[in-house]
């Protein structure tokens, strides 16, 4: 790691080379233009941005730039770029898109911020402005389009990759092509995230899941279950490990009808309208299927369910029903804590330590409910890492969009793991699994250590 003592920044912007020099506005003689840009640049809180301060405490706690030492690599920095670009002092270009997609959205540094900066819904809206800016221009990659339009938004279109998968899988077609050398035709990127991908379900085996699953005594509450969409494919298995602890624990358990994905990719990449119309899909499914909470066990979609909040605070039509549905979502993890304690059978002697998911930890504040019940398990000892709740580098698509500095991130994290002694590395996210299998796969750890999701492993007790 490179970190660097956090010097006060001067904002003036020829001061840091990276940062590009003030040009004057595109188009500024065409009206119509100036005004679409301005009430772009609107979009921007200058007030949020006015409440940093410049103190510098949260660059310790910023992967991207203790990996760089830049400070437009680092919160303070990023922040200063937005206000330049929202004051019109910089322009709103390639370099600026550049250093906002960098920034992993792993939200350190909120919590270590003292002013409170709200740096997560700044990233978002700067992401949204040069998006939007994009299609001003029509710029935007076919690509984009794509995943966010044509993808996303299609529970059928993303059953339909999950099959895909299985049968590549089933067929030994991802073996063959990873043996052969040809998984190279894939971009390096994907080629070597492929190669963390666990088994998935078959579609029979999909297909035998009741609507609900019922309660093994009494019912005590009936939960929505907010399956994810890649979550659903790629970890079936997981959501019936949380279904089967859910029930266990005194709940009815409901597969929610028409629930789509929740949108947290879409924000984070600025498509804030799809993600709107994605979380709108959601609080109708979830108001249709009356439930007292609406759990779900991927710390990065239930960040963006409680963010839904947030997301139409300035729409009379949807404020209040979007409020009522954010007060009913919980983790998993923060459920189960809550509700009688589960009775486990099967100690797992084994030293795990346990990988915070930084939409989990610093988005929604739940540390201590994962740990509290992996210590529940007979037999499991939890060994810290220093920096548990540094981000492992997965960050959604940024272990692809941003593949080097992710890869770096992620060899840092693994040193932390290894001084812990872990055979198991316990998450509660998706991304952040994928990710700690890439890293032990990295570190030539196979057979030695596993990474699991937290659900998983109690369940694996039971
Ligand atoms: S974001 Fe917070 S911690 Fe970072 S420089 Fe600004 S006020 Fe200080
Ligand atoms: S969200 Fe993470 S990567 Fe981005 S500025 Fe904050 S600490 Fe750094």
């Amino acid at each position: 790691m490179t970190a660097k003592t956090a010097e006060p920044m001067d904002l003036t912007p020829q001061e840091h080379p990276e940062t590009p020099a003030p040009q004057a506005p595109a188009g500024a003689s065409d009206a119509p233009a100036v005004a679409a840009r301005d009430a772009l640049l609107d979009k921007f809180d200058i007030d949020e941005l006015q409440n940093c301060m410049h103190c510098g405490f949260c660059l310790p706690a910023c992967p991207t730039y203790r990996q760089t030492g830049l400070e437009t690599y680092s919160p303070r920095g990023r922040i200063a770029l937005m206000k330049g670009v929202a004051q019109e002092k910089l322009s709103l270009d390639a370099e600026f898109e550049k250093n906002m997609y960098a920034c992993l959205g792993c939200r350190a540094c909120e919590t270590a911020c003292p002013s409170g900066v709200a740096y997560g819904k700044l990233i978002e809206t700067a992401r949204e402005v040069v998006e939007d800016n994009k299609k001003r221009l029509d710029k935007r990659s076919l690509t984009r389009r794509l995943v966010f339009k044509h993808m996303f938004p299609h529970p059928k279109r993303i059953r339909a990759f999950g099959t895909a998968l299985w049968m590549a899988q089933a067929s030994g077609l991802q073996k063959i092509a990873d043996k052969t050398g040809l998984i190279r035709i894939l971009p390096r990127e994907m080629a070597e995230m492929q190669r963390a991908v666990d088994k998935v379900a078959s579609p029979a085996k999909r297909k035998e899941r009741p609507p609900t699953l019922r309660s093994e005594g009494e019912p005590v509450l009936k939960i929505g279950f907010f399956k994810g969409c890649i979550m659903d494919e790629m970890f079936f298995e997981t959501n019936q490990a949380t279904a089967r602890l859910l029930s266990k624990a005194g709940c009815d358990v409901v597969f929610v009808e028409d629930q789509a994905c929740c949108g947290a990719l879409h924000a984070h990449s600025g498509e804030k309208s799809g993600a709107a119309g994605l979380a709108k899909r959601n609080i109708e499914a979830f108001e249709r299927a009356d439930v007292d909470f609406v759990v779900n066990n991927a710390g990065g979609c239930g960040a963006a369910l409680k963010d839904y909040g947030h997301w139409f605070a300035h729409d009379p039509e949807w404020r209040d029903r979007a409020a009522a549905f954010v007060a009913k979502v919980r983790d998993a993890n923060e459920l189960l804590v809550e509700l009688p304690p589960l009775t486990f059978h099967k100690p797992l002697n084994a030293r795990v330590t346990y990988q915070d998911s930084c939409h989990l930890a610093h988005g929604q504040g739940v540390r201590n409910q994962p740990r509290q019940l992996i210590r529940s398990i007979p037999g499991v000892e939890l060994a810290e890492m220093s920096h548990p709740d540094s981000c492992c580098g997965s960050a959604g698509i940024y272990n692809i969009t941003n593949f080097d500095m992710s890869m770096d991130i992620l060899d840092d994290k693994m040193e932390d793991v290894q001084r812990t002694k872990a055979r198991i590395i316990v998450t509660a996210n998706p991304g952040c699994l994928l990710q700690m299998r890439e890293g032990i796969m990295r570190a030539g750890l196979q057979g030695q250590m596993e990474a699991m999701h937290i659900m998983d492993l109690l369940d694996r007790a039971l």
